[in-house]
């Protein structure tokens, strides 16, 4: 996934935070209804919409870790 892909995407996500959520073991930003983060089996996350717009915009800004899982497109 290029960059310009990401910011998009993190861009979608801080339209909608309330759709996400952030896994606290990872960062990784993940839909609202799974139980577990795609990523690293985590199960703690923070829902406060806040948290999801800034680490959407983070991540959204750099290269090298993956915005949102495969399991958003
Ligand atoms: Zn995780």
């Amino acid at each position: 996934m290029s960059l310009t892909e990401r910011a998009a995407k993190a861009a979608k996500i801080a339209e909608e935070p309330h759709l996400y959520k952030v896994c606290e073991a990872c960062d990784s930003i993940v839909t609202r209804r799974v139980a577990t983060c795609p990523s690293c089996h985590g199960y703690r996350f923070n829902e406060d919409p806040k948290v999801v717009v800034q680490q959407a915009k983070i991540l959204g800004s750099r290269e090298q870790r993956s915005v949102v899982t495969e399991d958003l497109l």
